[in-house]
């Protein structure tokens, strides 16, 4: 009797989380965040780890790698990186903030995933030691606070759709006194190549999950909060493909 009232009650409850997600009260943050912090921790360590992968995971992690060497090439050839702070929004495990760090900046490094986070300590001290450089905090990117010369936000967009991803860009930049970079998946490549990925994200449309923004979408909420584009880049491999974007303020 009473397991049959239990259980009257759990449908109710998947009911509810479906209603809710139809509803689109399960939002797109709620949903990232738990696959960083569940299946998707472990398919990404993996990928920006050196271990063993795939041949798709091994594409992705050297497209990923390139987007990663292209802003450190950037920031280090205006030799001020010692005077500079920088704010790594959605920092992963740690792939450019420690680099970044060891290269001589004041790096802030912060990732809605507390997973992901751990994983960036361990490296960080396992690479730099001890050190008290980058540190790094458990924090969704729309609660920043406080001021750094460059804010940085690699890869995070593609996990949200246009209006979110305007919403989020438009407060790094009130955090960011001098200057911008960040990366999104354009809409003019084929989507088919992330739809490739199978696993790339979690539930049932696991393949529909990964979100492409307009380019002149984004210089437009850029220039919008002050911002113009000075550098841009493109990585592209079979599986990967990042639009890089850098903007100082005008
Ligand atoms: N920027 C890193 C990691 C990219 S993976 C790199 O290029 O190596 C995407 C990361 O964004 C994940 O670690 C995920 O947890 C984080 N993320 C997603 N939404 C976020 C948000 N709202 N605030 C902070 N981090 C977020």
């Amino acid at each position: 009797m009473y397991s049959t009232h239990n259980k009257h009650l759990f449908d109710l409850e998947s009911l509810n989380i479906k209603l809710y997600k139809s509803m689109n009260v399960v939002d797109d943050k709620t949903i990232v965040k738990e696959y960083f912090n569940s299946t998707g921790f472990d398919r990404w360590r993996r990928i920006y780890g050196n271990g063993e992968v795939n041949t798709v995971q091994l594409d992705i992690r050297k497209g990923h790698q390139k987007t990663v060497d292209t802003v450190l090439s950037w920031l280090k050839s205006d030799e001020n990186l010692s005077e500079i702070s920088i704010c790594d929004a959605g920092c992963g495990v740690g792939s450019l903030s420690i680099p970044l760090a060891q290269a001589g900046a004041k790096v802030y490094a912060s990732d809605i995933s507390e997973k992901m986070v751990e994983e960036g300590k361990e490296r960080a001290k396992e690479i730099l030691g001890n050190a008290d450089n980058p540190t790094f905090a458990v924090q969704d990117l729309e609660a920043l606070s406080g001021n750094y010369h460059t804010v940085v936000c690699l890869d995070v967009l593609i996990h949200y759709p246009q209006e979110k991803a305007s919403e989020m860009i438009s407060h790094l930049c009130s955090t960011a006194t001098e200057r911008i970079i960040l990366s999104f998946a354009p809409k003019t490549f084929a989507l088919t190549i992330l739809k490739k990925i199978g696993s790339f994200f979690p539930g049932p449309s696991k393949t529909t999950r990964a979100y492409q923004h307009r380019e002149a979408d984004i210089v437009d909420f850029l220039q919008k909060n002050g911002f113009n584009i000075q550098r841009q880049a493109m990585t592209r491999t079979r599986f990967y493909f990042s639009r890089i974007l850098e903007a100082t303020r005008k």
